[in-house]
């Protein structure tokens, strides 16, 4: 498939402002792995569809989980979480990428995992800091990023439990294995 059929494809699934979002990752991403030395066609796939099964309908998840006998607990969560997890489902059985490498980097993406190669860590990385998201330290965020990858990851692993704690919304397990396992050693 040739970039531009990805892209149509990738459009059909998601609102203009998301495509909008998915282009800036993408953007973002391959400037990140011309820096740190990571396949810069990976990265641009991986910026494309991370986000792919971001506006499917709950069901969608709740078969897909069923059907490829998933981590059960998974059904108690919702599409915050499953859009990252479970969208290579999606992404393997419509858009026919199969890169594992590709696949964990969207796997891991929303909630970050103890283990994340330089591709992972740079769509979690993109994601947060893409010129389109504004918040309160996306400034330092973004300088971190430029600087040393594994800080950024740290920094943002942080930021996100706090957010999620302030506000009373569950933490997904993998989300505080993440912060275990980046944030004590970015001391
Ligand atoms: P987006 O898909 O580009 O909007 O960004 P993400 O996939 O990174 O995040 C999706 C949402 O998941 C955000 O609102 C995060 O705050 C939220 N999120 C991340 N980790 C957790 C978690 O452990 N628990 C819950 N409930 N939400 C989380
Ligand atoms: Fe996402
Ligand atoms: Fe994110
Ligand atoms: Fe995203």
């Amino acid at each position: 498939m040739t970039r531009d059929e990805l892209l149509a494809k990738i459009q059909t699934q998601l609102k203009p402002a998301r495509f909008a979002h998915v282009q800036r990752v993408e953007a973002t991403a391959v400037r990140l792995a011309a820096k740190y030395g990571v396949d810069q066609e990976k990265a641009s796939i991986a910026g494309l569809v991370h986000d792919y099964a971001k506006q499917r309908p709950d069901q969608d998840f709740i078969d897909a989980i069923k059907a490829n006998q998933l981590d059960p607990d998974l059904l108690n969560w919702n599409n915050a979480i499953w859009h990252g997890v479970v969208g290579p489902v999606f992404i393997k059985a419509e858009l026919h990428i199969y890169d594992e490498e590709i696949l964990d980097a969207v796997r891991y993406h929303t909630t970050g995992n103890r283990f994340m190669t330089p591709l992972a860590q740079i769509i979690y990385m993109a994601d947060y800091i893409e010129p389109g998201r504004d918040f309160d330290g996306v400034e330092q965020a973004r300088l971190l990023t430029d600087q040393d990858l594994a800080l950024a990851v740290a920094y943002q692993t942080k930021h996100t439990l706090a957010y999620l704690i302030a506000n009373n919304q569950p933490v997904y397990p993998k989300t505080l294995a993440t912060y275990n396992a980046w944030v004590p050693q970015s001391q």
